[in-house]
């Protein structure tokens, strides 16, 4: 089935406790859109990038099969760039810039042919822009969406607005306790389904997360990976593994969600196992199911 991926396309700059890159691809689209290729050979990315893109990224997206008819180059301005540092708990971080560039006047546009898209992923950006994605896809099956706490603080009324349209909000732990105000996380979990999802994953980092559905809570453990370099993109790819999998099987089924938790467990965990998207760029189909048969 068709997965439609809105979100930033980045110049990332990192600083883990292990080594330092000054600039480097990210982006919550680009991860998601990477990881759910090697699901689903329907990606449809929607994002804009600046005049100084590396061409050779442009082809890195491209030989995953990622369709990039809606991916705009802006002539007139830089690719968005976020800059971060981990500490020794790779649990947090700082942000230590965050330039929107081109998306600052990025005003998306679905091609014709992608307003059929059943899946859609409303990767981290600006919400307004979420929503104007969502609102030009017909009927799709499953909306889902991921934020963070620069536009919990920055956009609120906007954040709210498109919450409305969502079926599952993936958010990390205080993300959901800033989003509500509320300490306790199963009563953020009800505070959110208030706002409009039916659907709730808070991740927690190393120590798995968390899939409030139907009334029931399913906690999956993270993969214990022993050499975790780079934790930038795991919330990413851990969407893109969970929308990869619910996708190609096209099965909303409780026992499947579980399923698509731990495929999305399962990406994350390669994914921090090298900078940036690395490890994305050459796994097969093979190595991810023989992670996802270890994890069970
Ligand atoms: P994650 O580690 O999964 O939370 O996502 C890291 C990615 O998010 C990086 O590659 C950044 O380029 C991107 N990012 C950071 N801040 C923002 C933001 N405010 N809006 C959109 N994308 C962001």
């Amino acid at each position: 089935m068709s997965l439609l991926v809105i979100g930033s396309v980045a110049y990332d700059g990192i600083e883990t406790p292990f080594g330092k890159t000054e600039r480097i691809l990210g982006g919550s689209a680009t991860y998601i859109s990477l990881t759910s290729s090697y699901f689903t050979d329907d990606v449809r990315l929607v994002g804009v990038v600046g005049h100084d893109f590396a061409k050779e990224y442009h082809d890195l997206l491209k030989s995953r099969d990622i369709d990039l008819e809606g991916l705009q180059k802006d002539e007139s301005g830089k690719t968005f760039f976020w800059k971060g540092r981990y500490h020794y708990d790779l649990n947090n971080r700082d942000t230590l810039d965050t330039q929107l560039n081109v998306f600052e006047k990025f005003d998306p546009v679905i091609p014709d042919a992608w307003k059929n898209s059943k899946y859609v992923a409303l990767g981290n950006i600006e919400p307004s822009l979420q929503s104007k994605v969502l609102e030009q896809v017909e009927s799709p099956q499953l909306v889902v969406m991921d934020t963070m706490n620069f536009w919990i603080e920055g956009a609120p009324d906007a954040l709210r607005e498109t919450l409305k349209g969502v079926d599952m909000l993936v958010v990390n732990d205080s993300e959901a306790r800033e989003l509500t105000d509320e300490p306790n996380l199963i009563r953020a979990a009800e505070k959110i389904a208030q706002m409009g999802p039916e659907h709730l994953i808070i991740k927690k980092g190393e120590h798995g997360a968390l899939l409030f559905s139907g009334g029931e809570i399913f906690s999956a453990p993270a993969y214990p990976v022993l050499d975790i370099f780079d934790p930038t993109g795991a919330g990413d790819t851990f969407m893109g593994g969970l929308l990869g999998w619910l996708s190609y099987t096209d099965d909303l089924t409780p026992l499947n969600m579980r399923r698509a938790v731990i495929f999305g467990s399962v990406m994350a965990s390669f994914c921090v196992e090298q900078f940036g998207p690395e490890r994305l760029k050459n796994l097969d189909v093979a190595t991810i199911r023989g992670r996802y048969n270890e994890f069970k």
